[in-house]
C-alpha cells in the first residue's frame, strides 16, 4: 500500500510558559487546530521553554488547562524544547563546523553604548525589522586565539551567524517561503527571504544553549511540521528560519502568518495583561463559544 504518511499535513501550536496564554494565543491555537482538522491533518502542541529564566511549569499547566477548555485536542507526548537541548547544541556545532558562527561577549550594554556613541557621531545606524539596532559585528573577524579567549575566558557569551558568510553559502538558489497568509504589507505567495536584514543574529545565549532562532527550525524539522501558522510578528523571521533550514539541510515547511489581535490601546496584546487572558474570561463564566465568536 502507498505510504501517504508524508503528504499529511502537520500543524503545530508553540507556546512559551512564561506567562497566561491571552486571546491573541487561542486565535493561533484555533486556526492551527481548525487548520489540521480541516485538511485531515495532525496538530501537535510543542512548549517553547528554551528561556529557563523566565519560562515556569506553572505557565505550562495553564497552557494545558486553557487549550483543553478551548476544546482544542492535541497530540501527545508534547515536546518540551528543555529536553532536547543536545539537538540544538548539535546544530550550532554544525553551523560551526561550517565556519558560520563564532563566539560574541559583547553585552547588551556594550551595544548599547556603541551604538549610541557612532548615532551621536552622527551615524545612520542599522536596525532589524523588530526595530531593534544590528549588533556592530566586532567580534566576527577575530583570530582564533581571540575567539578562544573568549569561549574560555569565563565572561558570559553567546553564539552568532556570520550573516554575510552565512548568505553568501546559501546562495546557490533563490531563498523564499511560500506564504499563504499574509504579512505585514500584504505580502502572500511566493515571498523572497532577507535574512540579512536581521545582522549576525544570536543562534545560542549566554544563559541557553540555543536561542528562538535555531530552536524552531531544529524542532519544526524533527516534528515533521508541514505548516507552520503563526502570528505576523514572525513574519520577518521566517527570512532567518529559512536561511537556517537551507544551511542545515532542513525541509521547508509552507508558512501562514496570521493577524495579531490589539488591546484597546492600539498595541499587540501581552501576557502581562490580566484582561485578555483566557483564564480571565472562562473566570467571567464566559464559553469557548463566546471566544470563538469574539476572534475568529
Ligand atoms: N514560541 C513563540 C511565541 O510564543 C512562537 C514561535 C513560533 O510559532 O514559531 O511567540
Amino acid at each position: 500500500m502507498a505510504d501517504t504518511s508524508s503528504a499529511q499535513p502537520v500543524f503545530r501550536f508553540a507556546p512559551s510558559p512564561n506567562g497566561l496564554l491571552h486571546l491573541g494565543h487561542a486565535l493561533s491555537a484555533m486556526l492551527n487546530h481548525d487548520m489540521a482538522k480541516a485538511s485531515g491533518g495532525r496538530f501537535l502542541l510543542r512548549i517553547e521553554d528554551i528561556d529557563q529564566t523566565r519560562c515556569r511549569p506553572e505557565f505550562e499547566t495553564a497552557i494545558s488547562t486553557d487549550l483543553a477548555w478551548l476544546g482544542l485536542g492535541w497530540e501527545r507526548p508534547v515536546r518540551r524544547q528543555s529536553d532536547h537541548l543536545e539537538r540544538y547544541a548539535s546544530a550550532l556545532q554544525r553551523l560551526n563546523d561550517m565556519g558560520l558562527v563564532y563566539p560574541s561577549a559583547l553585552s547588551r550594554g556594550e551595544i548599547k553604548t556603541a551604538v549610541a556613541d557612532a548615532e551621536a557621531k552622527g551615524q545612520d545606524w542599522p536596525r532589524d525589522p523588530d526595530g531593534v539596532p544590528l549588533y556592530p559585528g566586532r567580534e566576527r573577524d577575530l583570530a582564533a586565539d581571540a575567539r578562544n579567549a573568549i569561549i574560555t575566558g569565563g565572561k558570559p557569551h553567546t553564539w552568532r551567524l556570520d550573516m554575510k558568510e552565512a548568505v553568501l553559502a546559501a546562495s546557490a538558489l533563490p531563498l523564499t517561503w511560500q506564504e499563504t497568509g499574509r504579512g505585514p504589507d500584504g505580502e502572500t505567495g511566493l515571498i523572497t527571504a532577507d535574512p540579512a536584514a536581521w545582522g549576525d543574529v544570536i543562534l545560542s545565549r549566554s544563559d541557553a544553549p540555543s536561542s528562538y532562532h535555531l530552536s524552531v527550525v531544529v524542532d519544526d524539522a524533527l516534528q515533521g511540521i508541514t505548516q507552520v501558522v503563526r502570528g505576523r510578528d514572525l513574519y520577518h523571521a521566517t527570512a532567518v528560519h529559512r536561511l537556517l533550514q537551507r544551511l542545515l539541510d532542513l525541509p521547508e515547511p509552507v508558512y501562514h502568518h496570521h493577524r495579531l489581535l490589539l488591546g484597546a490601546d492600539g498595541r499587540k496584546l501581552s501576557k502581562s495583561n490580566r484582561d485578555t487572558g483566557i483564564s480571565a474570561f472562562r473566570e467571567a463564566g464566559r464559553t469557548p463559544a463566546d471566544i470563538r465568536a469574539l476572534i475568529l
